[in-house]
């Protein structure tokens, strides 16, 4: 009994790590349809644990500013990125 349920939270892991975000109701349809193949589990799990695409992007002010496309903090007075090259 125990095991039946800790197999069926693991099976719904995804969709309860996703459960607040924005495409909540996907990531659930995907975990319920597609969950017991293993890559239809892992792309939800993945979904699930990636970043909402409209969330706020943190921007920290202090010496060096971080880069708005990998989220790395260069130094103070660098024009490009050090992690992705981009200018800054
Ligand atoms: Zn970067």
């Amino acid at each position: 009994m125990t095991f039946l349920l800790l197999a069926i939270l693991l099976y719904f892991l995804p969709s309860i790590v996703g459960h607040n975000k924005q495409n909540a109701a996907g990531i659930f349809v995907l975990n319920l349809l597609l969950g017991w193949t293993l890559i239809g589990w892992v792309a939800a799990m993945v979904w699930a644990c990636s970043s909402d695409p409209r969330a706020p992007v943190l921007v920290v002010a202090g010496p060096g500013h971080y880069c708005t496309n990998c989220g790395t903090l260069s130094v103070a007075g660098a024009h490009y990125c050090t992690s992705c090259g981009r200018p800054v």
